[in-house]
Formats: structure tokens, sequence, C-alpha cells
């Protein structure tokens, strides 16, 4: 559904805070000069990138990254290095989005959804436990929102039945789980750099976090049609390199992001203290905001009044979005798949809704979104100002 956002309300925080790079043209404006007076313009082999996945690999303490064309080719060329059984069912979460599932079945493999703890809506463990049969080969864990997946237990799990354990780390660039940073415990870690992540460059890129330097090599080839260089391909492989201009924005934005997240992080406990007035409104937060690093903040509003309470939010220049609105299991491309009813997931994709929250937001303009929202959310629960729903595209 499409809210219209007033953006003639002067103070209206953006969702994703992009414009706030103007401010920094001139150091993008510097990156950009730097490849141009490189040469290095071809992508493979290409110097930026060797150094963005080498100051990626120290950032995170992993031994190996490899950098490719975006989160989900990461997700992809990891479940695909990982040559499992074709036909093999790998457990994740239906609470996410499609590339987290697609590049499992781009890969010959069968995704298995189950279903979300209810308190952060996070892959249960217990579920994954329960889903577990002869053909399961992997477990791929999202950190949903930025928050941190249970992989203390679900890495258990793998460990106990010998199966592979893919993190899909789009959302949670640094962000901490009970056994270390995200993206160090999976066989193969992945993360996303496109504009609406934490990493985000203008451009599209991902990055692939590992232990193992032969995988990582064959990654690499994998990523360049399956070419170690030259014109012999050992593999099928596709094109699925970073090219260097990402690279080298990427690379600089990275010195900012350990404070970018600490300033999420207080922006979130903000949002947190002054929401917990409205006990209407759940919120979906980690044991301690001290471990997430929250891209997405996200409310759970009573069943019903998401719409309306959009709206009404749109009309004060503030935009909101749903993350996600049609689960995996409800998809069309994933019609085909047999799943048992998910009931958690099913009613977060009713009752989601999540505010803006990006390194640029003001302790302002975090106060005037509460103090909105909670007025939106008492008015359209008591039905005394309820917004218009006439608006094309409302249900
Ligand atoms: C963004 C995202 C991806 C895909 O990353 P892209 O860089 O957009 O391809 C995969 N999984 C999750 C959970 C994401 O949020």
């Amino acid at each position: 559904m499409t809210i219209p956002v007033d953006r003639r309300s002067e103070c209206g925080p953006s969702f994703f805070g992009w414009e706030l790079e103007a401010d920094r043209k001139q150091e993008w404006i510097r990156c950009l000069e730097a490849v141009l007076e490189s040469g290095e313009w071809l992508s493979h082999g290409n110097p930026w990138v060797a150094d963005f996945e080498d100051a990626f690999a120290r950032w995170l303490a992993r031994n190996c990254a490899v950098a490719v064309s975006s989160g989900s080719e990461a997700l992809g060329l990891a479940m695909e290095v990982l040559d499992l059984p074709p036909g093999g069912e790998v457990l994740t979460s239906a609470f996410t989005f499609q590339a987290t599932a697609a590049a499992v079945a781009r890969a010959g493999l069968v995704p298995r959804f189950v279903d979300v703890r209810a308190h952060d809506l996070q892959m249960d463990p217990a579920a994954a436990a329960r889903a577990v049969s002869a053909r399961t080969v992997a477990l791929l864990p999202v950190h949903l929102y930025g928050l941190p997946a249970p992989l203390e237990e679900l890495d258990a799990l793998a460990r106990n039945l010998g199966l592979a354990l893919v993190e899909d780390c789009a959302q949670a660039m640094g962000a901490r789980t009970a056994v270390g940073k995200a993206g160090t415990r999976g066989t193969l870690s992945c993360f996303s750099c496109g504009p609406t992540k934490q990493l985000g460059a203008p451009g599209e890129g991902g990055i692939i976090s590992l232990d193992d330097p032969v995988v990582a090599e064959r990654l690499r080839a994998l990523r360049h049609n399956g070419s170690g260089g030259g014109f012999a391909h050992e593999h099928i492989g596709r094109n699925a390199m970073m090219g260097a201009l990402e690279a080298a924005f990427l690379l600089h934005r990275l010195r900012r992001l350990d404070a970018e997240n600490e300033a999420r992080r207080r922006l979130a406990r903000h949002y947190e203290a002054l929401l917990v007035e409205e006990p209407a409104i759940g919120l979906v937060r980690p044991r301690d905001w001290g471990d997430a690093a929250p891209s997405k903040f996200t409310v759970l509003l009573p069943d019903g009044i998401r719409d309306p309470v959009r709206v009404a939010l749109g009309h004060l220049g503030i935009p909101t979005a749903v993350y996600y609105e049609v689960p995996l299991h409800r998809q069309g491309c994933f019609s085909n798949i047999r799943t048992a009813s998910l009931p958690i997931t099913d009613e977060a994709a009713r009752r989601v809704l999540s505010l803006p929250i990006h390194p640029g937001l003001t302790d302002g303009q975090v106060e005037r979104v509460s103090a909105a929202l909670i007025r939106a959310v008492r008015e359209t629960v008591n039905g005394a100002a309820r917004p218009a729903v006439s608006l094309p595209g409302l249900r």
C-alpha cells in the first residue's frame, strides 16, 4: 500500500536520511576522484574492492570477506558454494525480505519456513528444532531489524545435527549476539550494502564473511563468471562483482559505521522511553539495545488500525514503512512450498509498523514522531477522529 506523505510539513524526518549525505558531498567527491585518478576500472582483481574486503574483515574480526554486487547475491553465492545436496531443506524465517529464501531456491534447495518468537520476531529456535527432518541441510536465520537472532541456540542446533549455518546479516551490520558479532558465527554470513542498510552507498553491494580462505577464493571465482582469472572457467558462476566506485564509497563510510550505529542505539532507546507511555503500542526490542544495530525501529500496533495510523502520520509529514506486509509463505513465488501455520509471523505481518531511524535523526524528531504516533493510535483506537480511509490503495 502506498501511503502519501505530506512533504510540505517542514520538520518531518525522512525515512532513510540520505539527504544528509549532501552535507558530505566533498567526501564523496574525493572518493570518486580517487577512483578516477587510480585508473582502476576493472572489477575483477580491483584494489579498491580488495581494500574494502580487508577493512571489513578487520572491522568484523573475521578471517575473510568477499565483496559482491548485492546482499541478494551474497546469499545466493553462499547457498551455492556450500554444495548442499539438491532438494535439501533449509530452515529459515518467513518474516523477512524475499531475497533470503530466494537464495535458497535458486541454489536448488527448498526453504522450510519456521515461525518467529513473539517478543522480538526473530526465528524461533524451538520451532526450528521441531521442523528438522531427514532432509534438513542448513539453518538460515535473519537478524531482523538489526536485532540479534538467537544464534546461541541455533548454532548449537546446527552443530548437534551437522547442519550448515548461514547468517542473513543484511539488516544487522554491527549487531552483537550471545556468541559474538553478527556475521562471525555462520559458516558463511551475508551482508547487504544496499542504500537502505547501515553501510549503504549510492549503488548496490553486499559482502560475505567466512573463515575458510579456500572457500573465499571459490566465492571470488563464482562472482567472476566462475573464473579464477583469464578465460579459464572452472565453475559456471555469474557476474556478481562489486565495482570500484561502490568499494571506495563503502571503504570510506565504514569508518563512520560504529559511530552511526551508536547513534541508532541512542535513538532507539529514546523512542522506547517515549513510547512505553502508551500500552497499546508494543515494542519489538532486543534484550539490550547495546546488542542491536537498529536499522529499523519497529512497533506492534493493535490489530486493524495500522492503515489509518499510517495515513494520519503521513498527513503530518512522517513517513513509515511495513516490514513485512506479506510474509514469504504467502508470496506467490513460494506458493509451491508446503508450510505449517505460522501464527506469530501472520500476526506480526498485520501489526508491525517501522518508524524513521537513521544517524541524522534528531531527538526533536524522535519526540515529534513518538507524540504523533501515540496520538494517532489513541484517536484511531477510540474512533474519535478516524482519519480519512478513502485514499486510493487502502483496503
Ligand atoms: C536487504 C536484504 C537482503 C538483500 O540485500 P540486497 O543488497 O538488497 O540485495 C536480504 N535479506 C534481508 C533480510 C534484507 O533486508
